[in-house]
């Protein structure tokens, strides 16, 4: 009886415990599905994912009606996600891609500075997503490099002439998906990226409907395939996976084909991951893209510099916090910071600064204008003396640090 026992306790620590091999991470982003589709259709594969970690509600397009506020839209939302940021720090407008602000790194770019001799992926049914969002061979990157790309074949009308379905799209989501998978399996790249767009097309083309709704179940199918790859990189090599999906907007109400406003429904996405220790900012709030980064930076072991993390719009949704839900608010010579207590002990100091010159890839001075313990919540800062017009307040706690602006 009792080896048995013993037995028994073992095997349920050994499916408890977190792998404790090589870090991996995999996201994915699978375009434009507000989160009531995805919630409403059979998905098997993605509810074998979140049974390991979890499936949350989020949103797009920064804090409505400040100066965050940020277009639901494609690329738009595929940089904030990549950079931890909102529009007004990354710039990437619309799927033009005129002017990104590379000052702002993406999640590869700390990765590789830090881990050189660690490998990076990008499938990818969207060529820009690499070349210009992460911005691969440019001199504002420092020449980032990526180590296994495979994109491209939107363009390639001779092997996938453009057809009015889209099929020719499906089509590109299958291979990329399938590389995806195989490269997973073999190669097991320690950061990848999944980009899939078949979905937003059926969305586009005709709306909340049925070939959208069959899109989201081919989409799942595609997910099971990467899972599996993924299951047996862990079971063959005891590697510690994280993989995380999500969309970049929703789709208007009255259709489901348009997206782009700041209508509840467009900014509605969601969240899958296997992530085990998921925190409140998870399990008990609304969580948004910009967390996404962050939260793989746990996962990965990447620091992000101080400067550089004063920047970083979202909080890991993974570990230990100390802060969240900032607010800000300007009456007079005076700022009044508040944010909600994520721990009991700690302090939490408030800097600030004046200037944005991070903007153009400068430093600016930031003065530490109080330290106070973690569970006040709150915080009245005497600005009177300084120079007035733009604010740039950040609460650094133990765990994570929150920013807000205040533009006047
Ligand atoms: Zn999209």
């Amino acid at each position: 009886m009792r080896p048995f026992l013993l037995l028994c306790l073992f095997l349920i620590a050994a499916e408890a415990l977190p792998q404790s091999g090589p870090k991996k991470a995999v996201f994915v982003i699978v375009d434009g599905i507000p989160a009531d589709v995805i919630e409403k259709q059979p998905t098997p594969s993605l509810d074998a994912i979140a049974r390991e970690g979890g499936y949350v509600r989020a949103y797009v397009g920064g804090d409505k009606g400040t100066y965050s506020q940020t277009p639901t839209i494609s690329a738009v939302g595929y940089n904030s996600l990549l950079t931890g940021t909102w529009v007004n720090k990354h710039n990437v407008w619309d799927n033009a891609i005129k002017a990104p602000n590379y000052h702002y790194w993406t999640l590869f770019r700390f990765f590789k500075q830090q881990y050189p001799h660690k490998t990076c992926a990008v499938f990818s049914t969207w060529l820009d997503n690499r070349t210009r969002l992460i911005g691969e061979g440019l001199p504002e990157t420092d020449r980032l490099r990526v180590d296994y790309p495979f994109d491209g074949f939107e363009l390639d009308t001779l092997r996938f002439p453009h057809d009015r379905n889209a099929d020719y799209i499906h089509r590109i989501d299958e291979i990329v998906t399938d590389e995806a998978a195989s490269r997973l399996r073999e190669q097991a790249p320690d950061l990848s990226w999944v980009y899939l767009e078949y979905t937003d097309d059926m969305g586009h083309k005709f709306g909340d409907s049925e070939p959208f709704y069959k899109a989201v179940t081919l989409m799942d199918d595609q997910m099971g395939r990467l899972w599996k790859a993924i299951q047996y990189r862990r079971k063959t090599f005891g590697e510690d996976w994280q993989i995380i999906i999500t969309t970049d907007h929703g789709r208007d109400a009255q259709t489901g084909r348009n997206h782009g406003g700041q209508s509840d429904r467009e900014r509605l996405t969601w969240i899958v991951t296997n992530a085990r220790n998921l925190n409140d900012h998870f399990r008990k709030s609304i969580p948004a893209v910009v967390d996404i980064m962050p939260t793989l930076a746990r996962h990965l072991q990447v620091s992000l510099p101080k400067e550089q993390a004063f920047e970083i719009d979202g909080i890991p949704l993974t570990g230990r916090l100390s802060l969240t839900g900032a607010g800000v608010k300007k009456e007079g010579g005076k700022l009044t910071v508040t944010w909600k207590p994520a721990e009991t002990e700690g302090r939490v100091k408030l800097w600030l600064a004046t200037t944005n010159h991070f903007e153009e890839g400068r430093r600016d001075l930031y003065r530490l204008m109080d330290e106070v313990p973690v569970g006040q919540g709150q915080a009245v800062l005497d600005v009177s003396k300084l120079p007035s017009g733009f604010y740039k307040i950040v609460l650094e706690g133990r765990h994570n640090q929150l920013n807000r602006w205040i533009v006047e």
